[in-house]
C-alpha cells in the first residue's frame, strides 16, 4: 500500500493560528490545511508531515483566525450612508423611509449590496444576517464577492418598498420554506420586523409558519425606551413578552438591539434559547442607550455582534463593535473586567455563528468545518509593544489591517485589496 502524502489545494503557515474552539487551541506557528474548502488539518506548523499544496499563505507576522459573522445588517441600505446622523430615532426612521419610497428598487438593492458586500469582506466580515427588501436581491449580489448572506422576507406593517400584502408575503415566504428540508442552514430566514410594526395576530401566523418549516426568525426589539413604551401601550406587554406569547422566541431566533430589557426579559431570552445582535455603534448613535450584555453573558444568552445599517452605524466593520463591545459595558457597570479582549473576539465570531445556526460550519477554525478565515497584519506601528494577541484584536487593530481573507477554501481579499470578484 502506497502512502501518497497528503495534498492540500491552500495552506496558511506561520501565523499566530487562533481557532477559537472549545479546547481554546491557539499555536504560535501554526498551520492550517485547506482541502475541498474545508480545514483538512490544523495545527503546529514544525509538526507536520511531508504534504504538498496548490497554493501558499506565509502569514508570518499575523494573527490567523475566523472571519467575523455580522448578526444585524441591512447591507443594502449602504447608499443611505450620511443621510440621517446627529437625529433621533423617529427622524432617522422618517428620513429613511421617504428616501427609500422614492429611489428603492431591485437594481438599488443590488448597488447597495455590491458595495457592502465589498466593504465587508475587505473587513475580515465572511457572513451577515440581513434584513431588507427584496432579499432575493441580496445573497446574489453578495456572492461574487464571497460574503455568506443568511436572509428571508421582511413583514412590516408599514408604508415599504414591497408591493406585497403581508397575505402575499407569507404565501410566497411558505412556497420558498417548502423547497427546502425542514431546518436546512440555506432555508430563508422570517424576518417580521418588529412588533410595533405587526399586529398579534400576524407575529402569530410568522411563528406558526416558523414553527411548520423549522426556520429561523430574525427580529427587531426593544431598540429604545420609546419603542418599549409605545408596544406595552398597543399590545400591553414588553416587546421580548409579545415575542414570546407570539411564538417567535426559541433557539432558532434573533433578536437585534434588545438595548431596553427589565429582568423578566432577560430571563425570557434566556429561558428561550434566543440570541441577541448587540449593535453597540447603532445604539449609541441614535442615543438608544446600552444593552445590558454582561447581564444578558451571565445569564447564558448567546450575545452576537452586528453593526445594524450603514445609515445608523456609518460602517459595516465589526472591528469597531468588537472595541464598543470590550469598552462600553466596562464604562456603564464600572466594572473593568465586564466582557475581556477576548471574548469580545468571540462575540463576533464564535457567538456569531451560534447565533445564526452555523456553529458546525463556521465560526472556529477545526477540522471539518468550512475554511472561512481572515489573516490579521500585527506588524503594524499601531501594534508596536504589545505582547497579547487577544488585546491587539480587540484594542488595537482597525478594519484595514486585515490583510486576507479566506471564504471556503477560496481567496477573496489578498494583500488588502479585493480578488476580482469571481
Ligand atoms: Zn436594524
Amino acid at each position: 500500500m502506497s502512502h501518497e502524502p497528503p495534498a492540500f489545494d491552500l495552506v496558511i503557515r506561520h501565523g499566530r493560528l487562533l481557532t477559537m474552539s472549545a479546547a481554546d487551541a491557539t499555536f504560535d506557528d501554526g498551520f492550517l490545511g485547506v482541502r475541498d474548502g474545508r480545514i483538512a488539518a490544523v495545527g503546529k506548523d514544525s509538526e507536520q508531515p511531508a504534504y504538498t499544496a496548490a497554493r501558499e499563505i506565509d502569514a508570518t507576522g499575523c494573527a490567523v483566525l475566523p472571519g467575523m459573522i455580522n448578526a444585524h445588517s441591512h447591507l443594502a441600505m449602504a447608499q443611505f450612508r450620511g443621510i440621517a446622523d446627529d437625529v433621533t430615532l423617529e427622524e432617522f426612521v422618517s428620513r429613511l423611509t421617504t428616501e427609500e419610497a422614492k429611489v428603492l428598487t431591485r437594481d438599488a438593492v443590488r448597488r447597495g449590496v455590491a458595495s457592502a458586500s465589498a466593504e465587508s469582506i475587505l473587513a475580515g466580515t465572511t457572513a451577515a444576517l440581513d434584513m431588507y427588501w427584496f432579499d432575493e436581491e441580496t445573497a446574489a449580489a453578495a456572492a461574487p464577492y464571497g460574503l455568506r448572506i443568511v436572509t428571508g422576507p421582511t413583514f412590516a406593517g408599514f408604508a415599504n418598498p414591497d408591493p406585497r400584502s403581508f397575505a402575499e408575503t407569507l404565501r410566497d415566504a411558505e412556497v420558498r420554506l417548502a423547497a427546502h428540508p425542514p431546518g436546512a442552514t440555506a432555508a430563508p430566514v422570517l424576518m417580521p420586523h418588529s412588533t410595533y410594526a405587526l399586529t398579534r395576530h400576524q407575529l402569530q401566523e410568522v411563528a406558526a409558519l416558523a414553527r411548520r418549516y423549522a426556520c429561523r426568525v430574525h427580529v427587531h426589539a426593544s431598540e429604545s425606551p420609546k419603542e418599549v413604551a409605545d408596544v406595552r401601550q398597543a399590545h400591553g406587554a414588553s416587546p421580548i413578552q409579545v415575542l414570546e406569547q407570539t411564538g417567535l422566541l426559541g433557539p432558532g431566533t434573533v433578536v437585534a438591539h434588545a438595548v431596553v430589557l427589565d429582568d423578566a426579559d432577560i430571563e425570557t431570552l434566556a429561558a428561550t434559547g434566543t440570541s441577541v445582535a448587540h449593535c453597540p455603534w447603532s445604539n449609541l448613535k441614535l442615543a438608544c442607550g446600552v444593552a445590558p450584555v454582561g447581564e444578558l453573558l451571565a445569564a447564558g444568552v448567546t450575545v452576537a455582534l452586528g453593526t445594524d445599517s450603514a445609515a445608523s452605524s456609518n460602517g459595516l466593520d465589526l472591528w469597531s463593535a468588537v472595541k464598543l463591545a470590550a469598552t462600553l459595558h466596562k464604562g456603564v457597570s464600572g466594572d473593568p473586567r465586564l466582557i475581556t479582549a477576548r471574548q469580545a473576539v468571540e462575540l463576533a465570531t464564535v457567538h456569531g455563528a451560534k447565533a445564526l445556526g452555523l456553529d458546525g460550519e463556521i465560526g472556529t477554525l477545526e477540522t471539518g468545518k468550512r475554511a472561512t478565515l481572515q489573516v490579521v497584519d500585527l506588524t503594524r506601528p499601531h501594534f508596536a509593544g504589545c505582547q497579547d494577541v487577544w488585546s491587539a484584536l480587540t484594542y488595537s487593530a482597525r478594519p484595514s489591517d486585515v490583510r486576507d481573507v479566506v471564504v471556503d477554501g477560496v481567496e477573496r481579499v489578498r494583500a488588502g485589496a479585493l480578488v476580482s470578484p469571481q
